[in-house]
């Protein structure tokens, strides 16, 4: 794959919001570019369209202006179809709330990313185990999640997120409902898992000592990305 291949590019990103009460503009040409395995963490005050930036990185949203290219692909070319399987391959998903399923099991709430195409493969069983034992949860695969602690739920969420070894992975405050060692281990888990299999991570949060941690940092403010 060649270095251009390899790269998030992200041209003029502009985001209206159209409302009844009027039109509001949250993201005003964003430029960005990020290479396999860097780690951009963004800052910003509540409101100022963090969580809209990574819908549109993510294809949940379009942009009213301006591209976004993983890996050669320009992602809104796309139809709504193609958008979903091009999200549900190449895109994981880490929020605040796990958001795990409540009647699975810690593994099959790994497995469920893979569930869309053909079912899970003995090899996506065995990636999915290597991820939650690489977490720290051998002990937990046939866990509910009310069965876990916090800080180990959020660590389920992050395994489901990098079974389909996705190109992006997408943070939202992921830390923003766990104490301070909890907080630590999961944004050492973002950094590392993702940098292994060559992922390009954004990660949104108010923790400047998360922050600190990135390689990369950039803060939203007046709906403009500036670097750090
Ligand atoms: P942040 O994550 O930085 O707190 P958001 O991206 O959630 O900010 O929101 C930015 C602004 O856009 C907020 O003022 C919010 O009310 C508004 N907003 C978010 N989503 C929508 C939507 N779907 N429609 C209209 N306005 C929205
Ligand atoms: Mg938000």
């Amino acid at each position: 794959m060649s270095h251009v291949d390899s790269d998030l590019i992200v041209t003029g990103l502009c985001k209206e919001y159209v409302t009844a009460a009027g039109s509001l503009t949250v993201l005003k040409c964003v430029d960005l570019s990020l290479t396999r395995g860097d780690a951009l963490a963004i800052t910003g005050p509540s409101g100022s369209g963090k969580s809209s930036l990574l819908f549109v990185l993510g294809g949940l949203e379009r942009p009213t202006q301006g591209a976004v290219r993983l890996r050669g692909r320009d992602v809104f070319a796309a139809t709504e179809t193609e958008l979903a399987a091009w999200r549900q391959e190449s895109v994981g998903f880490v929020f605040q709330e796990h958001h795990l399923l409540p009647q699975c099991t810690v593994l099959e709430n790994v497995l469920i990313p893979r569930l869309a195409g053909s079912g899970t493969t003995a090899e996506d069983v065995s990636r999915a185990t290597k991820l939650l034992e690489r977490v720290g949860l051998r002990e937990r695969l046939e866990h509910r999640p009310a069965q876990l602690s916090g800080g180990e739920r959020q660590r389920v969420a992050v395994c489901r997120a990098l079974i389909n070894q996705p190109a992006l992975l997408l943070a939202d405050e992921p830390t923003g409902s766990l104490d301070r060692e909890n907080a630590d281990a999961i944004g050492g888990l973002l950094l590392e898992l993702s940098r292994d299999l060559g992922s390009v991570l954004i990660c949104v949060t108010h923790s400047s000592e998360l922050a600190a941690r990135f390689p990369r940092r950039a803060e939203l403010r007046d709906a403009r990305l500036t670097s750090l």
